[in-house]
């Protein structure tokens, strides 16, 4: 997957500095200089229109958020509701999350998000799902020994292969669930956009975190 290049888009990203930083190689294992604090880093995957990592970040001044996403008709939207919540702890990188670890040195993220992945349903495709062990190799070099990795899916097959996945990369799998909203984990639980579209046509959610194996 390249990133498509339409006109003026790299342009009408550039007027958003602090929020879409297009430099963000350079910053790879010195983002506190960037934000200007040591606050630790959370980081989703996919972050579409964005509900899901502006809501947390308004909710949590003193994490540092990022949203990841490739394409730049939805990034757009994530990046405008983060300006309209006056947001300061939140930045947006506009590049595909095969090239994660040129973004974050090795440790610097304290926990990652993947909610509402593209499932790619047909074998062939398996490489590309965000939870295969070649991506899953390289959320761990970028997560501390501490973190872990929460995700979200309405994808029965999916969620199944991730399980599978994560124990292939030895994740330690905790607070499993196959119904989030009917669950304890429902608590604090903020919405992604396909989620609240999910949810309001009866779907399962389906949830669990895993750890770091260090
Ligand atoms: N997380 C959001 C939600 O739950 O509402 C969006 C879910 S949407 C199904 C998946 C998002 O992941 C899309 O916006 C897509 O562009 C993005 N995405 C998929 N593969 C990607 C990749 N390799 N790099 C960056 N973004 C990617």
């Amino acid at each position: 997957m390249r990133l498509r290049k339409k006109p003026g888009v790299r342009e009408a990203m550039a007027t958003y500095p602090k929020l879409v930083p297009l430099n963000g190689e350079e910053y790879r294992g010195r983002w506190r200089e960037f934000f200007g604090n040591d606050n630790p880093i959370h980081v989703e995957l996919g972050t579409g229109k964005g509900n899901f990592i502006t809501t947390l970040a308004e909710q949590n001044p003193h994490i540092n958020y990022f949203g990841v996403e490739l394409y730049e008709e939805v990034l757009i939207k994530a990046v405008k509701k983060a300006e309209a919540k006056e947001l300061t702890n939140i930045a947006f990188l506009w590049i595909n999350i095969r090239d994660i670890e040129n973004y974050f040195a090795p440790e610097e993220v304290d926990r990652i998000y993947l909610n509402f992945s593209d499932p790619w349903p047909k074998k062939r495709h398996a490489k590309r799902r965000l939870t295969h062990s070649e991506f899953l190799a390289k959320y761990k070099k970028i997560l501390n020994s501490n973190g872990f990795i929460q995700l979200k899916t309405d994808n029965e097959g999916l969620f199944e292969f991730s399980l599978n996945e994560f124990a292939q990369e030895l994740f330690l799998l905790k607070d499993i669930t196959f119904d989030l909203h009917n669950s304890e984990y429902v608590e604090g639980n903020v919405m992604t956009e396909y989620e609240a579209k999910f949810v309001s046509q009866g779907m399962k959610i389906y949830r669990c975190i895993a750890a770091h194996p260090a």
